[in-house]
């Protein structure tokens, strides 16, 4: 017996007053986006929740990972749905339904039955009084608990007789698409795909930019950001990625300014260049994986420093967590086994030996002076040059 529908519950979006349709319809639109490649569903609104009740047959293994990826969605209830509920057929249903969900049947339940078609035979009192004896007399080693039951059997009868007893943890946070738009500076490492699935989880679009130094980066450092975009995008869905070439700007900051300087410069650059983008494609902020002393160009006043070139708000969703607590995430998202191959990143080629730590604002923008004559017209060609790759 497959189960043939699912409810969805979704907590947060349920308490946003006169804006409440606004989130339903974008929960709706992403668990659409996150269905209809793989199956085809019927998807529909009700009153505090949504209904996907299957068209034909389908892999339910598929179709619980795919909701599990959808933001805004806290619980997903598998549901069978019993098309004739004349109650001796429920009754059938209705055991045969525990027999297969429950293989140990030594549990305390209880039925919660529902009824809103009211010309039904019984009523919800007397759906739940006679289902409960009709099951205990089944399985005798069940037991009634009305208060607290390991399992809390629901039957509504609507047009139709849905049976469900069982919640797969959901995402949580927000639908995406409520919430504007940020464009994510995606490396190749393990915190900035991490950063860009949790400002997706609070209902933020993302499009993302990487910065790519052919020949000192090679096409797989490139392929390997378009993977974690890929594994982001499950997530976040469709992801427009820029990529821009900026090789001249490094061997140009490389050449020209203090080396123990260079990271944070080339940060600077890489922000101007992002918040450009980010305006082009009408983001409101920037994210980016940085994390408060991880290394020298994230201490405070190198953040300090990064930060002053941008207009638009930076987040940077990991900025108080520690390295084991981004890897854990990371984990859970499966990015972590794609950040850890070993291909080069223009950071790791062009870094110092000593990099500063505690740079002032002065003294950097003293060493970009030197970059004056060649910078805007190497910001022109990287902004020119981008290559957008859709990610879907
Ligand atoms: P890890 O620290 O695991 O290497 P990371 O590459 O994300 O991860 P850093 O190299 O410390 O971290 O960079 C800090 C942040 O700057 C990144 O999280 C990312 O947002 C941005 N960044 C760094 N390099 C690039 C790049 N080549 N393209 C786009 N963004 C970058
Ligand atoms: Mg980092």
């Amino acid at each position: 017996m497959k189960l043939n529908a699912f409810l969805v519950k979704y907590a947060e979006i349920g308490i946003k007053g006169k804006n409440r349709h606004i989130f339903e319809d974008a929960l709706v639109s992403q668990i659409r986006n996150a269905i209809e490649p793989i199956a085809d569903f019927q998807i529909r609104k009700e009153p505090g929740r949504i209904f996907l009740e299957a068209k034909e047959d389908y892999d339910y293994d598929e179709v619980v990972e795919a909701l599990q990826k959808v933001f805004g969605i806290v619980g997903i209830c598998p549901v069978l749905i019993e098309p004739n509920f004349e109650w001796d057929n429920l009754v059938q249903t209705t055991i045969k339904y525990v027999e297969e969900q429950y293989e140990n049947k030594n549990f305390t339940f209880k039925v919660s039955a529902r009824r809103s078609n009211k010309g039904y035979e019984k009523d919800s009192m007397e759906i739940g009084r006679d289902m409960g004896g009709e099951l205990l007399d089944k399985f005798p080693e069940l037991s009634v608990d009305v208060h607290n039951p390991e399992v809390d059997l629901k039957i509504e009868i609507r047009s139709k007789a849905y049976i469900y007893s069982k919640t797969i943890k959901g995402a949580g946070g927000l639908p995406v698409g409520t919430n504007g738009k940020a464009m994510l500076l995606l490396s190749g490492g393990i915190d900035s795909p991490v950063a860009g699935y949790m400002i997706a989880k609070r209902g933020v679009k993302i499009d993302a930019t990487y910065f790519h130094a052919p020949p000192y980066t090679s096409e797989r450092a490139k392929q390997k950001v378009v993977d974690l975009a890929k594994l982001v995008s499950k997530y976040s869905g469709k992801i427009n990625l820029n990529v821009v070439n900026f090789t001249d700007i490094q061997l140009a900051i490389y050449e020209k300014c203090p080396h123990e300087q260079l990271t944070i410069i080339m940060r600077r650059y890489m922000m101007k260049i992002a918040e450009q983008l980010a305006e082009k494609s009408n983001c409101q902020a920037l994210v980016t994986g940085e994390s408060i002393g991880q290394v020298a160009s994230q201490t405070i006043y190198s953040l300090g420093v990064t930060n002053e070139v941008c207009n638009l708000p930076v987040f940077r969703p990991c900025i108080g967590m520690d390295k084991q607590e981004i890897v854990d995430i990371s984990e859970q998202i499966n990015t972590y086994e794609t950040s850890i191959q070993p291909f080069e990143d223009c950071c790791t080629i062009f870094v110092a030996k000593h990099p500063v730590t505690k740079p002032t604002l002065k003294s950097i923008q003293r060493s970009e002076e030197k970059l004056a004559d060649v910078i805007d017209g190497l910001m022109e060609e990287a902004l020119n040059t981008v290559e957008t790759i859709v990610i879907r």
